[in-house]
């Protein structure tokens, strides 16, 4: 009311967003009209004057770039290239509702666009605007047939001004991938985009990672991709099968090993830290000559893990065996028992192998992120759709997209007709059978869709009793779907489809439909979202042509039970009102309308609340993988190492020391935790420690004592290429594998807020609050492991020789 009332006032925005935007086509077809004059040397000459140019450097060279390509359109018409091998005609010089929707796209909008408006060509000229810039442009489709067709359709277009094409589908190799990427404009599936992404973010060599910096997106079909399977998070997990043999190995061998000789215990952290001695136990015990290189230093850890669950953990105090071989966590605080809940970090296998009871396997993730946060990464962003003002609100507050209308190149003149409800599915069922079977008497082909394959299945069998021949789709095969999919508008063509089936693909009618009426498209219930009855609805129409459309709805729907049909029911049946008498009311249909506004709005908060728990990992993500680049992309980590030395000996006397008298410092701690790390029994002992009386000389002398061993140990590497690969490796491995640990972690606190009440508090306080000291700690993990690694480091330059003997 009150928006209806200030858009009065000030002039509907979305109107005068259409007339700014018709202005600039005007003056991009004035310019277009003087490149008509232009020979084909100008033209080019022209094209290169602005390669390497962004259009975002001034209103004028966008339209100018606009009319470049528009040209390009008029001069290729008449080009035959093929489309999956078929002889194609280029014939399409973009109307200005699509010169429109470029620009949206440039501006980083969503354009909405109704089915066979073109959106094909409209991306196409967005991204070879865009493509100038030599960054790189991504075209996401939600299939790869999508991806294939799009790109082949707009190669002409492409290739004339210069540019390369790159598909990204799931069957490229790494190479294929990394060209493709390389490309101009790459068309690809959300999936294999989000899925390269957290790939790369896992790579140990710069050369294994295949995409560039993320730099402008054209999401097609942007509501599916962004909405409807926004809370689908990618993962990538490891293989199943990890063995559980080693959990076994390592608690039947750390029994070998002695408190203080070998490790020492923290009792604050309940944790255990091998000693020299420990390491060179156990490297003895497993016959390797150096633990670290050799086995690696998640090895170590489960070692360290092994060693907590004798030492520190204690049965029926912290945990208790239950009778059928569970390792049940009791609760520190409360003394409660846990059941289902688990230690991470392998530490509850270490306890299962501990007790002798069955350890289990846990499939791991190793990387995850979740198509909104993915595309949120892009320098810009943009989608097309033929739907998407319903959802306005939940694109403008979660991707900064407007969402733009553009309007129709011709008028539409599809009837939408008022819903037809029956008291019972079967009555409506027959009487859609009974509307198809009139209408394929007559020739005018018929679209019916429907919400789930098995409804389909339903419709097909009473189709057939009815004598009715027709085809069904159910969105499995993408290619042959879009064949049938484009024949549906055929005289006499009746076809059954999910909503998903064939979508992109565009419905033409064959000769003589239009007389009949057009396309009919029946929906054959009502969904939860209006945007996806919209879409069906958008299948007939197209381009100004004659069309149909007519939902059918029964009280015993899902939906409409939802807002409580039962009622309805009763009374139509106390009334003695035939199954078979549609009740077409307005009443009824505001109803349905109310209904679908309000599900929608609760999965609108649905997904809010997802993204609020995935924002906080989607910070910590951020911070991970550009730590990450960071190390793959430096020349040198040794000023980085010695940083890390001083932290880690800032903390560790920090953590010892901090609200104790000097004489109350933990000095055999703070020996412990940096001896850890090099021993030089002439230089450092825990009596030397206790000398000092201020923290700040403790740290200075830790620090100073760490650095001259790093140093030490730094020559053994020879030469400045070995030393920066080793902490490389050395680095990544940490990161990597205790962020791995960590999103495991993440996941069980999510479960565990989720399931426990808080009281009065907010749950996602609690989450975010944990979160960040979960986060703390694993940054302070990472830091101890790669000094850790690096100062265990067995350096072997060259490979050593086997001895033979010949006998
Ligand atoms: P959408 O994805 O918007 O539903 P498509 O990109 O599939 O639409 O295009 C629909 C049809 O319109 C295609 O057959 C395409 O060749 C045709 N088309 C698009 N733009 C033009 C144009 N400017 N002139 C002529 N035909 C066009």
């Amino acid at each position: 009311m009150i928006i209806k009332w200030i858009e009065k006032l000030l002039g509907d925005p979305k109107a005068k967003e259409l007339k700014r935007m018709k202005k600039i086509v005007s003056k991009i077809n004035s310019k277009e009209a003087d490149l008509q004059t232009f020979s084909e040397e100008e033209f080019q000459a022209l094209v290169e004057n602005y390669r390497g140019k962004n259009f975002k450097e001034s209103p004028e060279i966008l339209i100018e770039m606009l009319a470049l390509v528009k040209n390009a359109c008029r001069r290729l018409v008449g080009t035959d290239y093929l489309v999956f091998e078929k002889s194609t005609h280029w014939n399409m010089i973009p109307f200005d509702v699509q010169l429109m929707g470029a620009i949206a796209l440039l501006e980083g909008k969503i354009a909405e666009m109704k089915t066979g408006e073109g959106k094909t060509l409209v991306a196409g000229m967005a991204s070879a605007v865009a493509a100038f810039a030599g960054k790189g442009v991504h075209i996401v489709t939600v299939n790869d047939y999508l991806a294939n067709r799009d790109a082949q359709l707009n190669t002409p277009l492409f290739s004339y001004l210069g540019f390369s094409v790159g598909i990204i589908i799931h069957s490229k190799s790494p190479e294929e991938r990394k060209q493709g990427y390389l490309a101009d404009i790459t068309y690809g599936t959300n999936n294999e985009f989000g899925f390269d992404y957290l790939r790369d973010n896992m790579a140990t060599d710069m050369n294994a990672m295949v995409q560039r910096p993320l730099h402008f997106a054209i999401v097609d079909e942007v509501d599916s991709i962004l909405i409807d399977e926004s809370r689908t998070p990618l993962i990538i997990s490891a293989p199943a099968g990890e063995s559980t043999e080693k959990y076994k190995q390592y608690a039947d061998l750390v029994q070998n090993l002695t408190e203080n000789e070998h490790y020492n215990i923290d009792e604050k952290q309940k944790t255990a830290i091998l000693t020299e001695s420990g390491i060179s136990k156990m490297e003895s015990l497993l016959g390797v000559i150096n633990i670290y290189t050799e086995k690696g230093f998640e090895e170590v850890h489960h070692i360290e893990q092994a060693l907590r669950a004798k030492a520190c953990f204690q049965k029926d105090v912290d945990y208790v065996v239950s009778p059928d071989g569970q390792v049940v966590i009791v609760d520190e605080f409360t003394g409660r028992l846990m059941p289902g809940r688990r230690f991470s970090d392998g530490l509850h296998q270490a306890l299962e192998a501990k007790e002798k009871v069955e350890v289990k396997q846990q499939s791991r993730t190793m990387a995850t992120i979740t198509f909104q946060n993915y595309f949120r990464l892009y320098h810009l962003l943009s989608g097309m759709t033929g739907t998407a003002e319903t959802e306005e609100e939940e694109f403008g507050k979660i991707y900064s997209l407007p969402v733009l209308p553009i309007p129709t190149n011709q008028l539409i003149r599809r009837k939408d007709n008022r819903d037809m409800v029956y008291k019972t599915e079967k009555a409506k069922f027959i009487a859609i059978a009974q509307k198809v079977k009139s209408c394929f008497e007559k020739g005018q082909p018929v679209l019916v869709g429907t919400a789930s394959i098995e409804k389909s299945e339903i419709l097909s069998e009473i189709f057939k009793q009815y004598k009715i021949p027709h085809k069904v789709l159910n969105a499995k095969h993408h290619a042959s779907e879009a064949e049938i999919i484009s024949a549906a508008g055929q005289k006499g063509a009746i076809t059954i489809a999910t909503n998903m089936a064939g979508r992109g693909t565009d419905i033409k009618l064959g000769d003589g439909v239009g007389e009949l009426g057009g396309l009919l498209i029946i929906g054959s219930e009502r969904h939860e979202s209006r945007r996806i009855d919209n879409q069906l609805r958008g299948r007939s129409g197209r381009q100004g042509d004659a069309g149909e459309t007519q939902f059918f709805v029964s009280l015993e729907d899902s939906l409409m039970r939802m807002f409580g049909s039962d009622r309805m029911l009763s009374m139509l049946n106390a009334l003695n009102i035939p199954d078979d008498l549609p009740i077409e009311n307005g009443i009824i249909s505001a109803g349905i309308e109310n209904a679908q506004k309000r599900v929608e709005g609760l999965n609108f908060d649905r997904r809010k609340h997802v993204l609020q728990y995935d924002d906080v990992m989607n910070k910590q993500r951020n911070i991970i993988y550009s730590k990450r680049k960071e190390i793959l992309d430096s020349s040198s980590l040794h000023q980085e190492f010695l940083d890390l030395i001083d932290e880690e000996v800032e903390n560790i006397i920090d953590l010892h020391t901090t609200g104790r008298p000097w004489h109350k410092w933990d000095t055999k701690e703070i020996h412990e935790n940096i001896t850890q790390f090099a021993l030089n029994t002439d230089l450092i002992s825990a009596e030397k420690i206790r000398l000092f009386q201020s923290t700040d000389d403790l740290i200075a002398f830790g620090k100073e004592y760490l650095r001259s061993a790093y140093l030490a140990k730094r020559v053994q590497f020879l030469s400045e290429e070995n030393l920066l690969r080793a902490q490389t490796l050395i680095s990544l491995r940490s990161v990597d594998g205790y962020f791995i640990e960590h999103l495991q972690t993440m996941n069980r606190l999510k479960e565990q807020v989720a399931l426990q009440g808080y009281g009065q508090r907010d749950p996602l306080m609690e989450y975010k609050k944990e979160a960040f000291h979960l986060f703390k700690k694993l940054l302070a993990d990472i830091r101890r492991n790669r000094l850790s690694t690096f100062f265990h480091a067995h350096i072997q330059v060259e490979p050593p020789k086997p001895e033979v003997i010949h006998v």
